[in-house]
C-alpha cells in the first residue's frame, strides 16, 4: 500500500512545466496548496486546471487547497534599496511615512492600526525574527525602535509583535475577493491565515457559500492568541494548519515542538484533520537529498499523529520539487510502520453521538483487532472515513464515492483512499461484490483476505451507513 500520510505541495514557477506536474503525481502528492500571496488569479486558474487535468489523465485524485494571504503586516519599501541596520541604532517605522521612501532611519507601513497595537518594551519580529526590534517609544504615527538584532532589510518584510496581539482582521478585502476566486475555481479547501477565532473560521465559510463555494476551510494557526481558543476553533473548522512559520516568530521556535504535538493531538480527538507546515524539507530548496533534521522532522510530525505534511518552497520555487515529494513520501512510509502510528485507543471511552459514528468506530475496532486487509467505506460526505482515519491503524480505508466532491476531500485524510464508485447494481449483495471486485481490481486485497465493508440501508443518504460486513474475498457474498 502507499504511504498513509497525505503530502501537500504547494504550486508556484518550478511546478509550471507540465511534466514537473506529472512527476509531482508520480511521486505521490496529494493536494497541491495555491498560495495567493504571490502571482494574479488567471495564473493559479491555469495551475489549478492543468493539475486537475494531469491528475485525471493519470487516474488520482489530488485535491486543489486555496490559501487566503490574509492581513500579514508588512514595511514599506526602502527608496534607495536594501538597508543595513546596525545593532544598537534607532529605527522608527511610521505609519504616515511615504510607503516607498524608506531609509536607514525611517519605513513606512499600511497596517494603520499598528501603534495602537504597540506600547513601550514591545518587541518587534521582522522578516520571520531575522531583525528584532525593541519599542522604546509610541507617539502618535511613530512607533521608535532600538535595533536589538541587526542585519540587511529590503522592502516588503513582515512584521510580528513578539507574544502576539496585533489585531488586524483575518480577513482583508484581498482575501474577500479571493474567496470569490476559490469558488470559482472550485477549490476542495479554503486556508484562512492569521486566524484569531472561531468567528473568522465562521464569516469564511459563510463567504465562501455565498459564492456558491462548497470546500473544507483550513484555519492556520500562527497567532499567539489562537492557542488561547483552540478548542473553538477546532469545532468551527475542518482542518488545522501547523503554520510553523508565524506561529514561531510570535511564540518563540523553542516553544513550537510543545505546540505542534499539542495542536495534533487535540485536532485529532476532536475528530479534525491536521496539516503539519513549513520549512519541512527547506534544505531541498537547494539540494536533492533532505538533511538528516528534516527528515527526523517529518517522521515525528507522522509520530506525533499529522494527517499530512506540506511543502511551500521547496516545491513552489525549489529546484527539486518531485523529489521532495518523493523524499517525503518515503520518510512518512517508513515513520508509519512503527507500531506507535498503527495503535489506538483514541475514543476507547466514549459515547458516540450517531449511528454512522458508532459503525465506523466497530468497523476500526473490529478492523485493529482481526487480521483483515482492507476497510471499505461506501459513502456520501466523506464522514465515515474521517471518523474511521482518526484511529490510528494499518488498514487501509478506502473511501469508496459516487461524488467528486467527496473524493478529493478526504484526500487530506491520514490512511484514506478515495476511489470512485459506482455500483452498477442497486442489490446489497451485488454492491458486496462489485466492492470486492473493485478492491481485487486496485490489487488491493487478494483471494482469502477479510475485508470490513461499511455502508448505509439507502444508497445515496447522507449520513445514512448503518451497515458493517465483515466479507472474505473469493467467497460467495452473501445479502446483508
Ligand atoms: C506559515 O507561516 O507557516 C504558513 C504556512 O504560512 P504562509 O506560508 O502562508 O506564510
Amino acid at each position: 500500500m502507499p504511504k498513509r500520510t497525505k503530502i501537500v505541495a504547494t504550486l508556484g514557477p518550478a511546478t509550471d512545466d507540465p511534466k514537473v506536474i506529472d512527476d509531482l503525481i508520480t511521486a505521490g502528492v496529494d493536494v497541491v496548496r495555491i498560495n495567493l500571496s504571490h502571482g494574479s488569479h488567471e495564473e493559479h486558474a491555469e495551475r489549478a486546471e492543468q493539475l486537475r487535468n494531469r491528475a485525471r489523465a493519470s487516474g488520482r485524485q489530488v485535491g486543489v487547497l486555496v490559501d487566503l494571504q490574509g492581513p500579514k503586516i508588512r514595511t514599506g519599501q526602502f527608496k534607495d534599496g536594501e538597508v543595513n541596520l546596525e545593532i544598537g541604532a534607532s529605527f522608527t517605522i511610521d505609519i504616515d511615512y511615504p510607503i516607498d521612501e524608506g531609509n536607514i532611519d525611517i519605513v513606512g507601513c499600511t497596517y494603520k492600526q499598528l501603534p495602537s497595537d504597540l506600547s513601550r518594551g514591545d518587541t518587534l519580529l521582522i522578516n520571520d525574527g531575522k531583525i528584532v526590534l525593541w519599542v522604546e517609544d509610541v507617539n502618535g504615527s511613530k512607533i521608535s525602535c532600538k535595533v536589538q538584532v541587526g542585519g540587511p532589510l529590503s522592502d516588503n518584510k513582515g512584521i510580528n509583535k513578539q507574544g502576539g496581539g496585533l489585531s488586524a482582521p483575518a480577513l482583508t478585502d484581498k482575501d474577500k475577493h479571493d474567496i470569490e476566486f476559490a469558488a470559482k475555481i472550485d477549490a476542495d479547501y479554503l486556508a484562512v491565515s492569521f486566524v484569531q477565532s472561531a468567528d473568522d473560521i465562521e464569516m469564511a465559510r459563510a463567504l465562501l457559500q455565498e459564492q456558491g463555494g462548497s470546500a473544507a476551510i483550513v484555519a492556520k494557526i500562527e497567532r499567539a492568541e489562537a492557542l488561547d481558543v483552540i478548542e473553538s476553533i477546532i469545532d468551527a473548522t475542518d482542518i488545522i494548519m501547523v503554520a510553523r512559520g508565524d506561529l514561531g516568530v510570535e511564540i518563540g521556535d523553542a516553544e513550537l515542538p510543545a505546540a505542534q504535538k499539542m495542536l495534533i493531538r487535540k485536532t485529532r480527538e476532536r475528530n479534525k484533520v491536521v496539516i503539519t507546515a513549513t520549512q519541512m524539507m527547506e534544505s531541498m530548496i537547494e539540494n536533492p537529498i533532505p538533511t538528516r533534521a528534516e527528515v527526523f522532522d517529518v517522521a515525528n510530525a507522522v509520530l506525533d499523529g499529522t494527517d499530512a505534511v506540506m511543502l511551500s518552497g521547496e516545491s513552489a520555487v525549489g529546484k527539486y520539487p518531485a523529489k521532495a515529494v518523493e523524499a517525503m513520501g518515503r520518510v512518512c512510509y517508513e515513520a508509519e510502520k512503527q507500531s506507535i502510528a498503527r495503535k489506538s485507543d483514541h475514543r476507547l471511552h466514549t459515547h458516540f453521538g450517531r449511528v454512522d459514528e458508532a459503525i465506523a468506530m466497530a468497523a476500526m475496532y473490529t478492523g485493529n483487532h482481526l487480521n483483515v486487509a482492507a476497510i471499505a467505506a461506501l459513502t456520501e460526505s466523506g464522514s465515515t472515513a474521517l471518523w474511521m482515519s482518526r484511529i490510528s491503524s494499518g488498514i487501509p480505508i478506502f473511501a469508496m464515492s459516487e461524488i467528486v466532491a467527496t473524493r478529493r476531500r478526504v484526500t487530506l485524510y491520514r490512511g484514506v483512499y478515495p476511489i470512485s464508485f459506482h455500483p452498477l447494481e442497486s442489490d446489497s449483495q451485488r454492491i458486496n461484490q462489485e466492492v470486492v471486485d473493485e478492491l481485487l481490481r486496485r490489487g488491493a486485497v487478494r483471494d482469502g483476505d477479510l475485508v470490513i465493508i461499511t455502508k448505509g440501508d439507502f444508497q445515496g443518504l447522507e449520513g445514512g451507513t448503518n451497515v458493517m460486513k465483515i466479507v472474505r474475498v473469493g467467497e460467495h457474498v452473501l445479502p446483508d
